[in-house]
């Protein structure tokens, strides 16, 4: 069992951890003892060699100890709406999911930001990128609750200067009048006035504890203005500010002719100046092969979100292929109201395996091993460290027990926890040298009152919004059609014999 005591009343570390089984980069496993000082990992040992000198002592027990996870991509509106639009591809789905983000109050972006993190955090999450809808000027409470929480979080203020109707490849003279979005509620701000409001952020957020931060997010390429990416562009470079963005999900989107002539919209995000090791972009299922190579070139990050992918009916990223161009790729659950859950573990066991079909060779399989490097990857794109369990690296990892049914047999506990495990949960959660979840709870909130209030808060929300969920089931049947009539520009899962 993992439990906490105060040994030493002049310690040398900050935290303690003993007998933690850690995976080196062949995947072998070895038990060490851990030290932690002002944040950072500042000693890792072999278990047993020195006396246990730290204020704060955790007995990992043999429980497998690995780095943070770091969940490059999500959205924190999502707990209160899980099963919207259920069963439906993007398009349609992607309106019930607009009917239960427009119009939130700042309570309940606090409320949905912290049902977020405790789902993160309690499955071994440690940062999160939140691609956040709604009001840029209620976001600070979401960058609150992270701070409340422990959690280590990048805010991207999802913005988009074309109305949603419009960006779906089919003009708006083309839908049924029934369905036509004409709700004030749907209507864009201008660009200026939405990246005005998102650099007022990023200037006006000062994080107490370094953990948190502002990003761009722009929705995705077919949903901002030319003019409104290249002044993001040129803010980026100027002032060094990170960009997220969906790209290329489905294959409606991917049937979407790009402005201007330009070949694809890889080739359109280049000349826009945001192709960069500052761009992380979601999805990308159907770049083609220039693309990838484009992007990799440009030092950029995709972000693979297998689940997302599957239960949207989305299609399989080619990961084999963005691994063999040398692409930088971090992983991600998008929203918990398509993505499944927070659980990243699920996003490796799905990297990991829903590949392999599609190449004939198994030395080009993910393995649990590289799944869990896939899983840790984004912390660099995100600039929190190297998503690393390392001396000089900062002290954010997960400790796992290996005393549960899977592990009896005592095999490879990392196979274990990403190919076979049923029960994700960490039973300890250390996020910059702080203990946020002790012995499977949460440290820093009262997780029994925050679950209570969900229920009261998505009826309210529901209520509010219903006339948005009547014009969703108004648009369904054309946005479902859409979806069904969109050809792919490429099979589903190539068979290659690489
Ligand atoms: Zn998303």
């Amino acid at each position: 069992m993992t439990a906490t005591a105060t040994t030493d009343p002049s310690p040398r570390a900050d935290l303690g951890i003993t007998d933690a089984l850690v995976v080196d980069d062949t995947g072998a496993v070895r038990s060490v003892d851990i030290y932690v000082r002002d944040g950072s990992v500042v000693s890792i040992s072999d278990a047993g060699r020195g006396r246990v000198s730290a204020r704060k002592v955790v007995h990992a027990a043999g429980g497998l100890t690995l780095p943070g996870f770091v969940n490059s991509h999500s959205h924190s509106y999502g707990p209160l709406c899980r099963h919207e639009g259920k069963n439906l591809p993007l398009e349609p789905w992607m309106m019930y999911g607009w009917a239960t983000t427009v119009g939130r109050t700042r309570e309940e972006v606090r409320l949905t930001a912290q049902l977020q993190a405790v789902e993160a955090l309690l499955t071994g999450t440690t940062s999160m990128l939140d691609h956040l809808a709604g009001a840029i000027e209620d976001q600070e409470a979401a960058l609150d609750a992270y701070e409340e929480i422990g959690i280590r979080a990048l805010v991207a203020p999802m913005i988009a200067d074309i109305r949603l109707p419009e960006t779906v490849g089919a003009a708006p003279s083309l839908w049924p009048a029934s369905s036509r979005a004409e709700d004030p509620a749907l209507d864009q701000r201008s660009a200026r006035d939405l990246i005005d409001a998102t650099v007022a952020l990023y200037d006006g957020w000062t994080s107490p504890s370094g953990r948190t931060g502002v990003m761009f997010g722009p929705s995705a390429p077919q949903r901002c203005s030319d003019e409104m990416m290249r002044e993001i562009a040129d803010i980026s470079r100027s002032r060094g500010i990170r960009v997220h963005t969906h790209l290329l999900e489905t294959r409606v989107q991917a049937g979407i002719t790009p402005p201007k002539g330009f070949g694809s919209w890889l080739e359109l995000l280049d000349d826009q100046g945001l192709l960069s090791a500052r761009l992380s972009a979601a999805h990308g299922v159907w770049v083609s092969p220039g693309g990838i190579e484009l992007a990799a070139g440009r030092a950029a990050t995709f972000v693979h979100n297998p689940q997302s992918n599957l239960q949207l009916g989305s299609g399989v990223a080619d990961l084999t292929e963005w691994r063999r161009q040398g692409l930088s790729v971090a992983l991600g659950t998008d929203g918990v109201n398509c993505g499944g859950s927070m659980d990243m573990v699920s996003s490796m066991r799905f990297a990991t395996v829903l590949h392999r079909p599609s190449r004939h060779d198994p030395s080009t399989w993910e393995t649990p091993l590289s799944a869990l490097r896939l899983a840790t990857a984004g912390a660099a794109a995100l600039g929190f460290g190297r998503g690393r369990l390392e001396v000089g690296e900062p002290a954010d990892f997960s400790i796992f027990p290996t005393d549960t049914p899977a592990y009896a047999s005592g095999e490879d506990p990392l196979a274990t926890l990403v190919l076979s495990a049923w029960d994700h949960s960490a039973r300890t959660v250390v996020v910059a040298g702080r203990v946020v979840v002790d012995d499977g709870r949460l440290t820093t909130i009262d997780e029994t009152a925050l679950l209570a209030s969900a229920r009261e808060a998505r009826a309210k929300l529901l209520a509010r919004n219903s006339h948005l969920a009547e014009l969703a089931r108004a648009q369904e049947p054309f946005l479902t059609e859409l979806t069904r009539a969109a050809k792919a520009n490429r099979p589903i899962m190539p068979f290659t014999g690489v």
